[in-house]
C-alpha cells in the first residue's frame, strides 16, 4: 500500500470511526453471536494473492462488526468499564504509526522520558505521596505479578531467583482477602508459591479484609515454619466493590515485615477527586500499588498505572543484561524493560498525554462524579422498589441487587434467568456476581458517554424483563 493509498483508506476509516462514536447505540450492547459463527465465517488459511482493501473493509463490517460486544457503548454496564475516548484513539493512531518497540531508553527516549513524567502526573493527580516512582504495566494482573515476584525475592533474599523455590528454604505465603481478584492466586501460580500457599483471608460486614484475621493467618504460618512474603490489599473489589483498610492491613504488614501491594485496579481512578483519597489511609505502609487507567479514566486498553516505593528491588527481581540490550547510557537513564515481564513494551504513555491534557483533571473529576451519582441515583430507584433489593452497599459507581418477589423462592435461578432475560434484550448489558454464595446481578457504571437517561434506560429494562419472567414463570 503506497502513502497516497494509506491516505484514501484512513479517511474513509476515520470518517467510520466517528460515526460508530456519535451511532454505537444502535447496536446491541453484547454481541448477539453464537458460539463458532465468526470462525465459520473466516477462511481456514490466509489468502495467496493480496486483496484490495475494500474487500477486506466490507468483510470487517459484515463479518467482525455484527460478533463485536460493544465496550464503548453507553448502556454498558457489564463487568468493570474500558472506557477510551476520542483524543486516546487518536494517540493510538500515533503510536501505530510510529511503530516503535521502547524497549530501552535509546529505542526512543521521548517514549520513557513521557512515560516517567505521566507516571508523575498521574501520582499528584491520585494524591499519592513522594517516594513512589511508576512504570506502565499492560495490565493489574501483570503488575499484581510484579509484585508477587518482589516479595517472593525480598523473602527469599534473592535466593528464589538464584536457586529456584525449591532451594530457597521456607516457602513463602501469600495473603489476599475472600473477596479479591483471581489475578492474585494466578501470580502466585506463575511465581511459584503455589496454590497451597495462597491464604483468602476473611472479610467482615463491610466486605473488607479483617487485619485480625490477616494477622492470625501470618502467626499461624509462622509457627508452621513458612515465609509470609506479600499481602495483596483491595481497593475496590470486583464483587462488590469493597475497600480494605490500609492503615490497619498496612500495621499487620509492617509488624511483620510482609510486603503490602494495593490492587486498586478500578477503584483508583475515584481518587483523582479528594472526596475519596480517605480510601489512600495507611499510604505510608505500602509498598506498591496499581490502579487501570484503562478502565475508567478515558484511556484505551492497555495501560495500567503501576508506583512501586523501591524501583531497584523491582529491577533487582526482574533485569537480564545479555550483551545485546546493554547500552552506553547505562545507569544515567530508566531501561523500562526491567520493570515488567515482557520485554518489548508499546509507547502507551502518549494516549495518557493526549487524554490528561484534552480534558485535564477537572473534566476527568467530572466524568467520575457524574457516574458515581448516576449509581447513587439507580441505588435509590432499587432500594425503593418492595420487588428488588441492594444485596451490598454501592461502592462508588458499583452496585448489586437481586430480584425478590414476595413469595418467591430458588432465587438464585430466577436471577440467572433474569439477566440472561436482560441480556438478550440487548438494550444493556449486566454482569452477575456472588455475593456471599448468593446469585447476585451487577450494576458497573463508568462509560465515557453514559447519562442519566441510559441508567433510567437500564432500570426500565431491568423492571420489564422482570415482569416478562412473572407473566412467563418458566421457559
Ligand atoms: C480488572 C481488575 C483486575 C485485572 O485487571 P487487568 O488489568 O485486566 O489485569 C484486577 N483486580 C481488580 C480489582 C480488577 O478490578
Amino acid at each position: 500500500m503506497t502513502p497516497e493509498e494509506f491516505r484514501r483508506h484512513a479517511h474513509r476509516l476515520v470518517d467510520w470511526m466517528a460515526d460508530y462514536m456519535s451511532e454505537v447505540e444502535r447496536f446491541p450492547v453484547r454481541a448477539q453471536t453464537r458460539p463458532g459463527e465468526v470462525a465459520s465465517a473466516l477462511p481456514p488459511a490466509a489468502p495467496e494473492a493480496g486483496e484490495p482493501m475494500e474487500t477486506v473493509f466490507a468483510d470487517f463490517e459484515r463479518i467482525v462488526m455484527p460478533g463485536m460486544t460493544h465496550w464503548q457503548h453507553p448502556r454498558f454496564f457489564a463487568y468493570f468499564p474500558a472506557n477510551s475516548s476520542p483524543p486516546s484513539v487518536l494517540a493510538e493512531m500515533l503510536t501505530a504509526t510510529l511503530g516503535a518497540q521502547c524497549m530501552l531508553w535509546q529505542t526512543s527516549p521521548a517514549a520513557t522520558e513521557m512515560e516517567s513524567r505521566m507516571l508523575d502526573w498521574l501520582r499528584h493527580a491520585i494524591g499519592l505521596p513522594e517516594g513512589f516512582s511508576g512504570v506502565i504495566q499492560d495490565s493489574a494482573s501483570s503488575a499484581i505479578l510484579c509484585a508477587l515476584l518482589t516479595a517472593r525475592e525480598r523473602a527469599t533474599d534473592g535466593a528464589a531467583n538464584e536457586r529456584g523455590l525449591a532451594d530457597a528454604g521456607a516457602a513463602p505465603v501469600v495473603y489476599t482477602s475472600d473477596q479479591a481478584h483471581s489475578a492474585t492466586e494466578k501470580g502466585a501460580k506463575i511465581a511459584g508459591y503455589g496454590r497451597n500457599h495462597v491464604r483468602l483471608v476473611k472479610t467482615g460486614d463491610d466486605f473488607a479484609m479483617r487485619a485480625d484475621a490477616l494477622d492470625a493467618a501470618i502467626r499461624a504460618d509462622k509457627a508452621a515454619g513458612l515465609r509470609p512474603a506479600c499481602i495483596v490489599a483491595s481497593m475496590g473489589t470486583t464483587g462488590v466493590g469493597a475497600i480494605d483498610r490500609l492503615d490497619e492491613i498496612g500495621a499487620v504488614a509492617r509488624a511483620h515485615d510482609v510486603f503490602l501491594h494495593v490492587d486498586a485496579a478500578w477503584a483508583g481512578s475515584a481518587l483523582i477527586c479528594e472526596e475519596h483519597r480517605w480510601m489512600l489511609r495507611g499510604i505510608e505502609t505500602v509498598d506498591s500499588l496499581v490502579f487501570n487507567p484503562h478502565k475508567w479514566l478515558l484511556t484505551n486498553f492497555d495501560c495500567s498505572a503501576h508506583f512501586v516505593r523501591d524501583p531497584d528491588a523491582l529491577v533487582r527481581t526482574l533485569s537480564i543484561l545479555p550483551a545485546y540490550l546493554q547500552s552506553r547510557e547505562g545507569n544515567a537513564v530508566i531501561d523500562y524493560r526491567d520493570w515488567s515481564v515482557p520485554l518489548g513494551r508499546r509507547f502507551r504513555a502518549l494516549k495518557l498525554w493526549f487524554v490528561l491534557r484534552s480534558y485535564g483533571l477537572a473534566g476527568l473529576r467530572d466524568m467520575i462524579r457524574r457516574h458515581i451519582a448516576l449509581a447513587e441515583w439507580l441505588e435509590g430507584k432499587i432500594a425503593a422498589h418492595p420487588d428488588f433489593e441492594l444485596t451490598a452497599p454501592r461502592s462508588l459507581a458499583l452496585l448489586n441487587f437481586r430480584y425478590a418477589p414476595a413469595g418467591a423462592g430458588a432465587l438464585d435461578e430466577l436471577n440467572e434467568r433474569l439477566l440472561h432475560a436482560i441480556n438478550d434484550d440487548g438494550r444493556i448489558y449486566l454482569t452477575q456476581g456472588s455475593v456471599r454464595g448468593a446469585y447476585v446481578i451487577r450494576v458497573s457504571i463508568g462509560q465515557t458517554g453514559t447519562e442519566r437517561i441510559h441508567v433510567e434506560q437500564a432500570w426500565e429494562a431491568i423492571k420489564a424483563a422482570a415482569a416478562r419472567l412473572q407473566s412467563h414463570p418458566r421457559v
